[in-house]
């Protein structure tokens, strides 16, 4: 069997798409062999010997050391040099690389085959006898580190007390004589360490191939991989890259630096990178010398510079994508030591890949496959960075509801929170145990909301959502006492006022201020490349608005109608919510037409604001569909204030209240159930509806509404409450006598909904998936409570992931699929769509997308990610 590839000068055994055996610097380096570029010789050791490594106790299979023994004699050969020669030794530098690329987690050893004979042979070769010490005691230094786990302090020390001796500050300052002498003192370092350095150079490299594919299960190593998703399993493990040495450091005419094709922070199409002459590649990193930017190797070198070019320029070509490359020169001649796509931000990589397709190095289905939902997460919403969040001390971690950064000086009720904003200039968190309706204004106010309850489809989360901001919700170790305004988190009390930092896109709390990065906004590449998104998807994207400002908001952000209007939140504003109470609350239909009175104007008003917003796009309006302790007045001034404007006395209005509470209110009454008991309700509202459409009709404005029926469980409900829609709504257009076509249609969240959707599509004109109800009865998890066990069920593996985040596909997802297949049996137009808080996640979206449904319907800031993922779906 082959464990073994050897890539020489003109010839490679391997190439770029032997990833998983040779590892991405393996895969590479051959390939870059292949296209002809200069490489220094070497030999991979694929993955697969890492795996049998591990899997038969740290042993390697038999045929291994014969192989390795063949490309190291094809290596000499090719090299002149002899390993372990005392002439001309050929050095080596070892490297782990896996299939993925992570940076900095395993181990390097440059040098390798330097010994106390060898240095000799290297110095009669180059002449320079400082350089060859640095050398070799830089190779002492990695090994005993890399390999034999010495303090790497121990030698920090012997290196400064050879350097005060001299009365030097500086390694550069040292010279051969001096090196020699930190030679012996790290010889005596291994020594001191009971340790023993190995002359011989075969011992050397086994020793650290072992040390390498020991560095695949280190700690780092394991936790970079957990972090960035790869599965134990995977992967087969590291390869091991052994590489002729070539040095940056042996004069003025060497150098060395890494190089991007592309500005990795901006994605601009320029030369980006640093090189620094006279130095290897670990002096840049260990940023004892400043390196210069490229241009300055122009000025040193034109015709490496200029070669350097041509290469970048072939490489993007060949890998059609910005590269990362490390590279040497030596003595005035250019060696290339990896390539790789390059990192870069989400701002670069969105541009980059625009620009690609621009280019025509990709297609632009490439390039949307290229921007990733995060990286428009980033771009709309401000976000730490790195470099913030390593210094940051973490609180606590909640359910990451709603995207973004903020920081801002704590507030533990709404009241509080307006008035610092208001009166104080102040930026604040409003930290709740849970939100309700009366929290609204201070949610609007604050930069970002923390509740220590609920869960994502939670009222802050809906309500957070939808505004944009950022908010984290379920934070279980956040206790919070509202009357003595502090809360207590991992055993620190913080007060009001004090600064508290939340990322909405992690879920991680922070104490004090940190500073966040702003958005960009939908503009430029972003923009462009949803543009091409739109000509790819099949799937309608609608929004989610509840005001005529959040529907243009999500018109800018492209949505092609309105999926769902909550009309209940409508009334979460104070001066409305009076009102909604009162209605509520009301025992006689007198008591409740008045204040039906009250709020129809208020209804028509915004539902012209709305049809206005979308410009002749379809808007789905649903009927009230309150869950009652949202509404409920529970603070006795307010029951106060009510009963006197109903004429009611506070006891008897208490009573009313009590009489209203409910065990289970997701259950409870709510949605349709309001307009089977009370009809005049669903009747207002289509006043208001239809009110304000005639209104834009006679204006000369195209307007298609959608009235949406919530919570139907059963054909004969839903015809009981649409005969009631379509009595007043036909009269009102008679009497406009205007040409006006509305639709009539239901949610189906209830399971028996989907189980009878041939039935319900009998009346129901379209259908709309609401799949946080629907995700809510399938599993029986309560909305407003899962936040206290799911993360159990997530930790313990028992479900994959959140179900009300992402659409559980084996159980809701079928009734979706169901539903639909079943509702068009009847109805073979039935346009449906999905508008609970999945019509964001990207893959619902793509399980929309591959049932059927005509559109999704998610909340204004994530139209721009429902747009890529609907065009995703499709590539
Ligand atoms: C749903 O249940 O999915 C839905 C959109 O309605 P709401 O979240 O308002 O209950
Ligand atoms: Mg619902």
């Amino acid at each position: 069997k082959k464990y073994v590839y050897y890539f020489g000068k003109t010839k490679a055994e391997g190439d770029a798409k032997m990833k998983n055996l040779l590892g991405g610097k393996g895969a590479n380096l051959a390939e870059m062999v292949r296209l002809g570029f200069p490489v220094p010789p070497g030999f991979t050791i694929s993955t697969e010997v890492c795996k049998y490594y591990y899997d038969h106790g740290e042993k390697y299979p038999e045929e291994l050391v014969g192989e390795v023994k063949a490309a190291m004699e094809m290596l000499e050969k090719e090299t002149g040099k002899g390993f372990g020669s005392a002439e001309r030794p050929l050095l080596v530098s070892v490297r782990s690389g896996a299939a993925i690329s992570m940076p900095g987690m395993m181990d390097t050893i440059l040098n390798l085959g330097l010994n106390n004979e060898t240095v000799k042979g290297l110095i009669n070769e180059s002449g320079n006898p400082r350089f060859c010490y640095d050398a070799y005691r830089r190779f002492l230094q990695m090994f005993g580190d890399v390999v034999l786990k010495i303090e790497h302090s121990e030698f920090e020390k012997a290196l400064s007390s050879v350097k005060k001796e001299k009365g030097v500050k500086l390694d550069t300052e040292l010279d051969a004589t001096d090196m020699e002498e930190v030679v012996k003192r790290y010889l005596e370092v291994y020594k001191k360490a009971g340790k023993e350095f190995p002359q011989d150079p075969w011992e050397q490299l086994w020793m650290a191939t072992n040390a390498v594919f020991g560095s695949w299960m280190n700690e780092r190593a394991i936790k970079y991989r957990a972090l960035n998703g790869v599965k134990e399993g995977d992967l087969l493990g590291t390869a091991v890259n052994v590489c002729t040495m070539v040095f940056g450091n042996t004069g003025d005419d060497s150098g060395t630096g890494v190089a991007f094709t592309r500005d990795p922070n901006t994605g601009e199409k320029k030369l980006y990178g640093e090189y620094l002459p006279n130095a290897q590649g670990e002096d840049v990193v260990a940023g004892i010398r400043t390196p210069y930017p490229m241009t300055k190797l122009h000025e040193i070198n034109p015709a490496v510079y200029d070669q350097l070019l041509d290469i970048f320029e072939k490489l993007e070509k060949h890998y059609r994508d910005m590269q990362d490359i490390e590279f040497t020169v030596e003595h005035g001649t250019l060696y290339l030591l990896q390539t790789r796509n390059g990192k870069r931000t989400p701002y670069a990589s969105v541009k980059i890949a625009v620009d690609l397709a621009k280019e025509g190095l990709i297609t632009k289905e490439e390039a949307v496959m290229r921007v990733t939902p995060d990286h428009i997460e980033t771009l709309l919403h401000p976000y730490f960075t790195k470099e913030t969040l390593e210094s940051a001390e973490k609180l606590a971690k909640g359910i990451a509801a709603s995207p973004g950064a903020a920081s801002g000086v704590i507030a533990f009720d709404p009241e509080t929170a307006e008035r610092m904003v208001r009166d104080e200039g102040k930026m604040v968190i409003l930290v709740r145990p849970e939100t309700s309706p009366e929290d609204i204004a201070g949610m609007a106010a604050a930069q970002g909301i923390l509740t220590s309850t609920g869960g994502k489809t939670s009222h802050a989360a809906v309500v957070a959502r939808g505004m944009g901001k950022t908010c984290i919700v379920g934070c279980e170790a956040v206790e919070v006492d509202e009357h003595a305004k502090e809360m207590k988190v991992n055993g620190k009390i913080l007060k009001e006022g004090d600064w508290l930092s939340i990322d909405g896109t992690t879920g991680e709390v922070f104490m004090g201020k940190l500073d966040s990065v702003k958005p960009q906004g939908l503009e430029g590449p972003l923009a462009e490349v949803l543009g091409w998104a739109d000509e790819i998807r099949r799937l309608g994207v609608r929004t989610n608005a509840d005001t005529p400002k959040d529907a243009s908001i999500a018109r800018g952000f492209g949505a092609e109608g309105i999926g769902l209007t909550r009309t209940e939140h409508m009334f979460f504003q104070e001066d409305r919510i009076f009102a909604m109470r009162q209605m509520i609350t009301s025992s006689t239909l007198e008591q409740r037409k008045k204040a039906l009175s009250k709020l129809l104007p208020m209804q028509e008003d915004d539902f012209y604001g709305i049809f206005k917003a979308m410009e002749g796009y379809p808007v789905t309006i649903r009927l009230l569909d309150p869950p009652l302790h949202e509404f409920l007045p529970k603070e006795d001034e307010d029951i106060r204030d009510l009963a006197k404007e109903m004429g009611m006395g506070y006891d008897e209005l208490k009573a009313t209240i009590e009489e209203l509470h409910e065990f289970n209110p997701m259950m409870g009454f709510r949605g349709c159930r309001l307009a089977v008991v009370y009809p005049e309700i669903a009747e207002m509202q289509t006043r208001a509806i239809i009110g304000a459409a005639i209104k834009l009709v006679k204006e000369g404005m195209n307007v298609i509404p959608e009235i949406m029926i919530p919570l139907i469980i059963e054909l004969e409900e839903l015809k009981y409450v649409k005969a009631i829609i379509v009595k007043a709504a036909d009269e009102m257009i008679r009497e406009a006598g205007v040409d006006l076509v509305y639709k009539v249609g239901t949610m189906i969240e209830v399971p028996r909904a989907a189980l009878t959707a041939d039935e319900i599509a009998r009346e129901a004109e379209f259908f709309s998936f609401g799949t946080n109800d629907l995700t809510q009865m399938t599993f029986g998890f309560s909305r407003d409570d899962y936040g206290k066990f799911v993360g159990h069920y997530l930790e313990k593996g028992i479900l994959p992931t959140d179900p009300f985040q992402k659409l559980d596909r084996v159980g809701v997802g079928q009734l979706v699929k169901m539903g639909t297949e079943k509702g068009r049996s009847t109805r073979p137009d039935l346009k449906v769509g999905i508008c609970g808080e999945h019509g964001g996640e990207p893959s619902s979206v793509e399980f929309c997308h591959l049932v059927g449904l005509n559109y999704v319907s998610c909340s204004p800031y994530r139209v721009p990610i429902a747009r890529l993922a609907a065009a995703q779906a499709v590539i």
